[in-house]
């Protein structure tokens, strides 16, 4: 299935990273096979800061093709990678039959504020997609950030120049995960606005451990909504009561944005299915 026809019809999709050793990948496609029953459209690979995972994130691709029946959606990165490496690589993955490719432009090295394009790369993602559609066969993803990308100065100039990866070429547009529908309904009524007509699919992450709630907080900078910080706060380190809040909120978030008519929903389960199972499950927005 090619990426750009994986929403046709309602769907959901999941992200997953290389682990780094073989009990990591036997205990990835448990999870996995607990997700299958989900029918999902494709699953994500990461591609690890740098390029770290290039030939892990081609080898899980494979097998979550081979062994699962289920179509993977390579994630490629312009870090460190001249137009010629790119060339390589898409020349390497379409033989082995993987044509379906989410474009990033990656992030700067850790300590970095710029990012700095290899020499002879692309300093933006539309570069990268523009290229990947000018060689034929593949389809291609873009990521979108309802809550805008830290670097851009504005959600409307970001809005602008994911309208330039639509237009160079990306078919469908998957978004940074948020935790407040408010900011993905916004996001989406500015792209129609500057014309962007690709499916938007809005990312959903439960979160569900203190150390993933201090992360993205510390991290990613995200705010958590008054509500759930009250009730994180309440559960007192409980770590059951704080999973049962992540999936609670997540659950209602997703009921909510099928109200307001989306495509699907991609997850990001962190490698792990019971908090996107139960999700799933409990907001019936598969039945
Ligand atoms: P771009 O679309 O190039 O945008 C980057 C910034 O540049 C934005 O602020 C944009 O507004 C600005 N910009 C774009 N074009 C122009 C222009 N012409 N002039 C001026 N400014 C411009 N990272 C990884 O390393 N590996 C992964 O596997 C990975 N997976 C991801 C999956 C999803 C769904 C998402 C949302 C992000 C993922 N990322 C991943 C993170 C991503 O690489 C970073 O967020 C990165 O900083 C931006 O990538 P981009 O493709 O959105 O960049």
């Amino acid at each position: 299935m090619q990426i750009r026809n994986a929403f046709d019809k309602f769907a959901v999709s999941f992200e997953v990273f290389p682990p780094k050793t073989e009990t990591g990948i036997d205990n990835l496609f448990y999870e996995l096979s607990l997700l299958k029953k989900f029918n999902p459209a494709y699953v994500s690979v990461t591609y690890g800061a740098g390029g770290s995972t290039r030939e892990k994130t081609i080898d899980l691709s494979m097998k979550i093709k081979e062994s699962l029946s289920i179509e993977p959606l390579m994630h490629f990165t312009c870090v460190g990678n001249s137009k010629s490496e790119v060339a390589e690589h898409l020349e390497k993955v379409k033989t082995l039959g993987l044509t379906n490719i989410l474009a990033l432009r990656g992030d700067p090295p850790a300590g970095s504020a710029d990012f700095i394009p290899a020499a002879d790369g692309f300093a933006y993602a539309s570069e990268l997609i523009k290229f990947i559609k000018s060689k034929n066969g593949f389809s291609i993803a873009a990521a979108g950030y309802p809550e805008k990308h830290p670097d851009a100065p504005s959600i409307e100039e970001d809005i602008r120049h994911l309208k330039e990866k639509t237009d160079a070429g990306a078919e469908i547009i998957i978004t940074q995960l948020f935790l407040e529908n408010d900011k993905f309904l916004r996001f989406r009524d500015l792209c129609v606005k500057e014309k962007i007509s690709v499916k938007i699919i809005p990312g959903i992450m439960p979160v569900v451990t203190l150390p993933q709630i201090e992360r993205m907080v510390n991290l990613s900078g995200v705010i958590l909504p008054r509500k759930m910080d009250a009730d994180i706060k309440n559960a007192d380190g409980d770590a059951e009561k704080i999973f049962q809040i992540g999936v609670d909120y997540a659950s209602t978030q997703v009921e909510n944005l099928m109200k307001e008519g989306v495509p699907g929903f991609h997850f990001y389960p962190l490698n792990k299915a019971r908090a996107i199972s139960e999700v799933i499950e409990n907001s019936g927005i598969l039945k």
